[in-house]
């Protein structure tokens, strides 16, 4: 991961009131020390409706936290009941935002072309987005795994020039290890990280590639972290379940020890 700086990602899901998303971010902020900002990037992904308390509290304090959002609309504004623009999370601070997750690909039927305009939606407001791929069950025990996941890439890279691409994050989520408690082997996240990788190189070039960041995620926490972060092509997590911890969330970003 030389040159490509750790990103620990909490997903908080339909989590947290505005009021528990305060207290969450203000135990990770006591916590998180210099050292553990230099050494990682720690970012949280509240519901849409914690997010303007959670830059009120890291502009206060200017906080060294990043956040963003979980899911972002494709169209840039207009007569889409219940949806949230890019430019609407861009101007509450948002560094990030989801885009595919998985729960949103099998509970509101996003498909790659759903994706790649999100991502487009993403990166025209300087959004980055956090492009979630991975197989379910069903293809994993076929031996399609890393077939799927690059499909699912380069469908969401459609027509991503190069400028943006290079900023893009990608997170591996076999949907088997998602909120299930079972964790990919570090060698299969490896696997399919790698894989995505040497894509990326295929489909922009090999500089392009090696700054890319491709998370792991899938039932992480603080005693698996460790040797999933340790794979060369894994550059940091996308952490569910464990990232409402706050205590919990902390450890991971210090999977280092
Ligand atoms: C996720 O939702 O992105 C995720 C990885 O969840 P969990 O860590 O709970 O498996």
């Amino acid at each position: 991961t030389t040159g490509r700086k750790p990103l620990m990602a909490g997903n908080w899901k339909m989590n947290t009131t505005h009021l528990e998303a305060i207290g969450i971010v203000q135990k990770m902020a006591f916590a998180l020390k210099e050292a553990d900002y230099e050494a990682v990037e720690a970012c949280v992904l509240p519901p849409f409706t914690a997010i303007r308390s959670v830059q009120t509290l890291v502009d206060a304090d200017r906080l060294q936290i990043r956040y963003g959002a979980q899911d972002v609309s494709a169209h840039e504004k207009g007569a889409y009941t219940g949806e949230i623009s890019a430019l609407m999370l861009a101007k509450l601070g948002c560094s990030y935002t989801l885009a595919g997750h998985s729960e949103r690909r099998q509970y509101h039927h996003e498909d790659d072309a759903l994706v790649n305009a999100k991502v487009k939606a993403a990166f025209k407001h300087d959004l980055v987005p956090i492009m979630c791929v991975g197989e379910g069950l069903e293809v994993r025990k076929a031996g399609e795994h890393v077939a799927h996941t690059l499909a699912q890439v380069e469908g969401g890279l459609n027509k991503i020039p190069a400028d943006q691409a290079r900023r893009i994050v990608i997170a591996y989520e076999p949907v088997w290890a998602i909120g299930t408690g079972e964790v990919a082997t570090p060698q299969d996240a490896q696997e399919v990280c790698a894989a995505v990788r040497t894509r990326l190189a295929e489909l922009y070039d090999g500089d392009l590639a090696d700054q890319v960041r491709i998370l792991y995620g899938g039932s992480v926490k603080s005693d698996n972290v460790a040797g999933i972060m340790v794979q060369p092509d894994v550059d940091g997590a996308l952490v569910g379940g464990a990232s409402l911890d706050p205590a919990e969330f902390v450890k991971i970003c210090r999977y280092r020890g």
